[in-house]
This record gives structure tokens, C-alpha cells and sequence, in this order.
């Protein structure tokens, strides 16, 4: 493909030599430390309080609910105890008046009163059983009679317990000033209980400790799964840590007998310093005119959120140059690239935000020689008129090369946790397990080959180490591992 001089410098802006990588994994591993060892480090490694990993014989009926940015999601989750399960679900829209509503109370009656029509659909012989016993024996209900429920809740909490949390700060769209500094398990539960549900709200979850342990009930009979990663609109990583490398003190109780404990890193905060993070200068007017500057650094060079914007940043930078013939009208004689560019003012390319990472999808699985697939959708997603195939051509050179970077930084953490955690020097751990869960790393095209083809580049792991790493897909992550947080804290009570 031959790129003009322009693409190829921009491309070249966006390569990390192996050097850089080795670099970045030994600075990710003295960050995480330091976040072993205090709070307010920018790895927070907060303890999860969840203590053990499935084995995949895990076995029984657990209610599982995801508050998200828009839906509420309810499920049950049916453990066959033979790796595999069933999973039930209902979605509902939350109304926007309860997102900010007045009172707490507002929002968490509407999610009990869903959790009651849940069960009403699908577990009404069970639902209704106990409401009959209950009221027959007069004695309340037994502890078998009661779904236990795993509660995620993405939105920043202080973690005091494994089903205790207080709500530090809303995100994404909910403010209801009511709810800060309360435990969102009791809010959930004091409605639950005016509804008389025969539910406890067993754990409050993370996604990225439900994937992790998602994917090790399934994928068990290899090792215990070591990191749970999310790569979609934000990223994270969950993983394994000995108890006794945690040197900040663990409030509140929980299970020290496995020795060990699950760590949320908030991986996405890698770096907020830049110390060793590539800079264009896209990324540093992206992060200038995000909402959270200076935060979530590493989160925005690699997620579903951000890679669209910064290859919409570097090609607007193309058509602007009008030394460019790129996403020109080439019958146009203007010197004014306004009146010379091929694109329509309305398309996503102008607007801030306005190009989806799906399209970098589209512009990595094209191969064909004149681009026909990509061209299409350069001209109906983002109204570029009768884009050449040098257009094309350069788009996607540049949109490779920042799916690339975001592959090979997404290595950076996985590798820095394997070393750190000296699971590749162990003998009785053949392959190393890692979930993922997102539509980046589901649907890039070759994201996990640019993943391990990264971590063979890392000293100490290597073509052989990275070749023992097992990056799988952890489907439906979410609920599933709700529902083991809820089986592990039920454990626990
Ligand atoms: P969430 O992380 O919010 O639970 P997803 O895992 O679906 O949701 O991630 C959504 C993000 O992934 C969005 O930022 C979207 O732009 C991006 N995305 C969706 N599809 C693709 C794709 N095919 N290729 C790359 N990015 C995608």
C-alpha cells in the first residue's frame, strides 16, 4: 500500500517499539506496589473482599442486577456445577427523573419493584412457595428459601465489606445528592424488604471481579483464572493477590483462610502522571477537552470511548492541511480546504465525539485491494463524498495504527501483573488465565494476537511465556459473576 509521506508520519506517532513496552511494564509494576501499599496512588488496588475463585462445581439458583448507564438489568443465574449455566434476563430503561431524583429512595423502590416482576415472570413457583410457607409457619423465612443477589454497581463506592459500600460520587448521568455517603446494599435492601422479597443482597460487584470470576467457573479444569479485564467503553483489570503483598490496611471483615484476595486495580488511572505514556498531541487536546482532565490517562489511549476520537482528531488534521490533496474535491480550485474538502460539515468527522471506534473495526477487517468496504462506510457513516482509495488508504493506516497502540498498551497491565505475581515461574501452572469482556476486545479484529504478540515482547515472559497465556472471552460476565460473588459472600454469612 503505498502511503503518502503525511499518513506514514502521523502512523509512525503511534508506534510503540518493544523497548517502550519493557519500559511500561516496569513502571506499571512500581505504581502497582505502590498502590499495595497506600491509598491515593494513581493504581488504587482496592480490596474487593472477595477471597476465592470457582472451580467451575459451583452449583445453585442466584439472582443477579446490574445498574448501568441507561438499563436496569435483572437475572437469574442457574449454576449446573459442571462449569456450564443458565441465565435468565429482563432489561429495563431506568426513567430519567430517577436519575435525579430527590430521595434515594425513589431510585432503589423502582429497582426492588423490577426485582419483583422478575420474579414473578420466571421463578414464580419458587417466589410464591415461599410466600406460602412464610406465612404458614409464621416463622419468617428459612435460609434455603432465599435468592441471595449479587448487586453491580459501576459507579465509584468505598468498599467496606463484601456487600457493604458507601456511594462516594455519581457518574454517567445520575445525580441523586441523597445517596452519597450511603451503603447502596442497604438502600437496595431496606426497599426489598418493604416489597417482603425473600432476597438478600449478598455482594456488591464490580464488572471487572465478575468477569474474572466468570471465566474461571467456566473455563475451569486448567488453573483458577489469574486477571479479569474489561476493554469496551472504559478498561479495567481485576486480579488475584496474595494477602500478604497487600501492606495497606483491609477495613471491615473477610475470609483470610484462602490467603488470598481479589484486587480492583483501576488500571484505567495507570499513569495519570505520564511518566511513561506515548503523548500526540491528539491525546493531549482529547484529555484537555474531556470531562475528567489529567484522569483515567491510560483508559483514554485505550478504550471504546476514545480510539474514534483520536483517529477523527488526526485525520481532521489531514483534511485541514491544504498541502494535502486528501479528502479533497479533487475539480475544486479553492485554496480553502473548507471549500475544497470532500466531506459534509455534518458528518461525525466535524463533531467532536463524532466518529464511533466500531469504524476502526470495519477500516482493520478490510483487506481488500481497493478498500471497497471501508469506502462504503466512510461514505454512509460519515458522509466523506466518493472517498478515493488514497483516502482510504490513509484512514486506515491511521486507524490501524491506534488499534495497534491500544493492543499493545492493553498488554501492558497483563503483563505487569503475570510478573509481579511470579505465576510463570510456577511449574504447576502450565496455562495462565486471563477474562475479557467488551466490544473492543470482542470485536477488533486481531486485538488479542496484538495483545500477545506484545507480551512475547516483554522480558521475563517471552514467545514461550506468552504462548502458556490464555486470553478468553468471559461471556455474559456480568451476571454470571454476580451470581458467584453472591454464592462466595452466602459462604460467607
Ligand atoms: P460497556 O463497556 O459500556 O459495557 P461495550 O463493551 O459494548 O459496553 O463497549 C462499548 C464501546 O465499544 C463503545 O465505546 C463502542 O464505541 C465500542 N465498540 C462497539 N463495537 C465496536 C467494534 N466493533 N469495534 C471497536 N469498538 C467497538
Amino acid at each position: 500500500m503505498a502511503l503518502d509521506a503525511e499518513t506514514k508520519r502521523i502512523v509512525s506517532l503511534f508506534e510503540l517499539s518493544d523497548d517502550w513496552l519493557n519500559r511500561a511494564v516496569g513502571e506499571y509494576i512500581s505504581q502497582a506496589e505502590e498502590g499495595l501499599r497506600s491509598d491515593g496512588t494513581s493504581l488504587s488496588q482496592i480490596p474487593t473482599y472477595v477471597t476465592a475463585v470457582p472451580n467451575g462445581k459451583e452449583k445453585g439458583v442466584y439472582l443477579a442486577v446490574d445498574l448501568g448507564g441507561t438499563n436496569f438489568r435483572v437475572c437469574s443465574v442457574r449454576l449446573n456445577g459442571d462449569t456450564t449455566f443458565n441465565l435468565t434476563y429482563n432489561k429495563v430503561a431506568v426513567p430519567k427523573e430517577l436519575m435525579t431524583a430527590k430521595k434515594a429512595e425513589d431510585l432503589f423502590a423502582f429497582l426492588a419493584k423490577q426485582i419483583e416482576t422478575f420474579l414473578h415472570e420466571h421463578h414464580k413457583d419458587e417466589f410464591e412457595g415461599v410466600r406460602r410457607r412464610t406465612r404458614s409457619t409464621r416463622k419468617g423465612q428459612k435460609d434455603e428459601d432465599i435468592f441471595h443477589l449479587g448487586f453491580t454497581f459501576s459507579y465509584p463506592v468505598k468498599q467496606l465489606a463484601i456487600n457493604k459500600g458507601t456511594l462516594m460520587r455519581w457518574t454517567k448521568g445520575f445525580d441523586i445528592p441523597d445517596a452519597i455517603g450511603k451503603d447502596v446494599c442497604a438502600l437496595l435492601q431496606t426497599e426489598l424488604d418493604k416489597l417482603h422479597l425473600p432476597v438478600r443482597v449478598a455482594a456488591l460487584v464490580n464488572d471487572t471481579v465478575g468477569t474474572l470470576l466468570a471465566r474461571s467457573y467456566t473455563s475451569s479444569g486448567h488453573s483458577e483464572t489469574l486477571v479479569g479485564a474489561i476493554f469496551g467503553t472504559g478498561t479495567n483489570g481485576a486480579y488475584v493477590e496474595k494477602l500478604s503483598n497487600i501492606k495497606k490496611p483491609i477495613e471491615g471483615e473477610y475470609d483470610a483462610s484462602t490467603g488470598k484476595m481479589i484486587l480492583n486495580t483501576e488500571w484505567g488511572s495507570f499513569d495519570n502522571q505520564l511518566n511513561i505514556l506515548p503523548s500526540t498531541t491528539w491525546d493531549t487536546d482529547l484529555d484537555r477537552e474531556s470531562v475528567n482532565p489529567g484522569f483515567h490517562v491510560f483508559e483514554k489511549r485505550v478504550s471504546g470511548m476514545y480510539l474514534g476520537e483520536i483517529v477523527r482528531r488526526s485525520i481532521l488534521e489531514m483534511v485541514q492541511n491544504e498541502q494535502l490533496s486528501l479528502f479533497k474535491d479533487v475539480n475544486s480550485s479553492s485554496n480553502d480546504w473548507r471549500s475544497t474538502t470532500s466531506i459534509s460539515p455534518q458528518s461525525g468527522l466535524m463533531q467532536l465525539w463524532g466518529l464511533d471506534s466500531s469504524v476502526l473495526s470495519v477500516a482493520a477487517s478490510d483487506n481488500t485491494p481497493e478498500l471497497s468496504v471501508l469506502r462504503q462506510e466512510l461514505e454512509d457513516n460519515l458522509d466523506i463524498y466518493s472517498p478515493s482509495l488514497e483516502d482510504a488508504q490513509a484512514f486506515k493506516a491511521i486507524a490501524d495504527a491506534v488499534g495497534r497502540r491500544a493492543a499493545r498498551l492493553a498488554a501492558v497491565p497483563i503483563a505487569g501483573v503475570l510478573l509481579q505475581s511470579g505465576q510463570l515461574n510456577d511449574p504447576d501452572s502450565d496455562v495462565i488465565d486471563i477474562g475479557v469482556d467488551g466490544s473492543l476486545v470482542e470485536h477488533y479484529p486481531f486485538f488479542r494476537d496484538m495483545m500477545y504478540e506484545a507480551l512475547a515482547a516483554v522480558d521475563g515472559i517471552g514467545p514461550d511465556g506468552a504462548k502458556r497465556i490464555r486470553i478468553g472471552i468471559a461471556k455474559d460476565g456480568s451476571g454470571v459473576g454476580a451470581a458467584l460473588i453472591a454464592l462466595v459472600a452466602a459462604k460467607m454469612e
